[in-house]
């Protein structure tokens, strides 16, 4: 079968013919409706080889959507033919973290040597994936796969961050989203279903900035550091009650704290390049405010998300490439010219 793998420290992504996957005990065997493309690949495939740990070659995708093509021995819970979702960080599944369904918040995983389909285990760019545990599928009965892999984490992961922040979000609140790109365009959209909160969209851009405005942003800025008069201007002064970055650039993390106002949360979802960092501390940032690094999501709430998104009430806005224009796809998600999520349809 083919597979979009990336294959040498500082190489582009390529497409190449692997070997076919036949599913062992408990293992699901998918054929691959969709697989999301997330900016953090394009920050794994830039990491330095002291720093790189998903090993190579590795195939690439963690937003995954598949057709049950064949069930190992003594799986139970799913059928052949059905079209699901894949959430996507693997945990034991026993530990304390996995019994609450935080199986993104494993104790064992590194230990145990589990890690996430395209993070380290072969992932959902191929025609065909394997997938650990039933467990770690969510039916999607009609939805389109295609707005559904981006689910699994671009929405996810907001999803995730912005359940956090629920009690700072009622009516009145102020949420600033930095960043409207895959997940930022999801969260967009979640805090306005989820919560009372006036939702004020930063990017750089016209395309991000009317693809804001599309989702149900209230207000879309450039984001600069003029973005702190407009915040304060729109919040009597105060600041935003959450402030949410999508982005983990430099620029971004010195915006951040100054949007968000006393006793606010400030939580970091993006990881950009390099080793940017933040200051905290008393005076750095307004008192009280609690800083939250949250990584992608719990099982439970892969399920609420799809349940949203069959109910219409949140969808992501997808361009979609073919397997072979999958390493064009990786260029532009580096560029920055994608809008919403890239979606390979293998
Ligand atoms: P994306 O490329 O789709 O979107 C990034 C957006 O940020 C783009 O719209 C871009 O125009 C915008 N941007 C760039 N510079 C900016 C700036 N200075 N100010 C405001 N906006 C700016 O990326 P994505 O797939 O949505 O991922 C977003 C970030 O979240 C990435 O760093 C990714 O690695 C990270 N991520 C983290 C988790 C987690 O669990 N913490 C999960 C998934 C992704
Ligand atoms: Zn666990």
């Amino acid at each position: 079968m083919r597979a979009v793998q990336y294959r040498e420290i500082g190489g582009r992504p390529e497409v190449v013919e692997v070997e076919d996957l036949s599913p062992g005990p408990g293992q699901v065997l998918l054929d691959v409706t969709a697989a999301g493309l997330c900016h953090s690949d394009d920050h794994v495939m830039g990491l330095p080889e002291e720093e790189y740990v998903y090993g190579l070659p590795l195939t690439l995708g963690h937003e995954g959507a598949g057709r049950v093509a064949a069930l190992g021995e003594g799986v139970s819970g799913v059928d052949v033919g059905d079209s699901v979702v894949v959430y996507g960080p693997w945990g034991c599944g026993r530990c304390v973290r996995c019994s609450a369904g935080q199986e993104n918040y494993c104790e064992r995983a590194a230990e145990l040597g589990i890690a996430p389909p395209g993070l380290g285990a072969p992932g959902a760019m191929a025609e065909q994936m394997l997938v650990d545990d039933a467990r770690h599928l969510v039916p999607i009965g009609d939805l389109d796969p295609v707005a559904a892999a981006p689910l699994t984490d671009a929405g996810l992961t907001p999803y995730h961050a912005v359940s956090r922040s629920l009690p700072k979000l009622g009516a009145g609140s102020t949420a600033v989203v930095i960043g409207v790109g895959g997940l930022g365009h999801v969260g967009v959209q979640l805090l306005k279903v989820l919560t009372g909160a006036r939702v004020v969209a930063l990017d750089v851009g016209d395309a991000k900035l009317d693809l804001a405005r599309r989702v149900g942003a209230d207000e879309a800025l450039t984001s600069s550091p003029d973005a702190v008069g407009a915040v304060r201007e729109l919040t009597g002064g105060r600041g935003a009650d959450v402030v949410l970055d999508f982005v983990g650039l430099q620029a971004t993390l010195d915006l951040a704290p100054q949007l968000v106002r006393v006793g606010g949360d400030l939580t970091v979802v993006g990881i950009g390049p390099g080793a940017p960092s933040m200051a905290v501390g008393f005076g750095r940032v307004p008192y009280e405010v609690s800083v939250l690094v949250p990584y992608w999501g719990y099982r439970q709430e892969l399920l609420e998300v799809v349940e949203l998104a069959q109910r219409g009430q949140v969808a992501v806005e997808t361009e979609t490439f073919t397997l072979d224009e999958a390493p064009t796809a990786y260029q532009r998600l580096h560029e920055g010219t994608l809008t919403g999520r890239g979606v390979v349809v293998p």
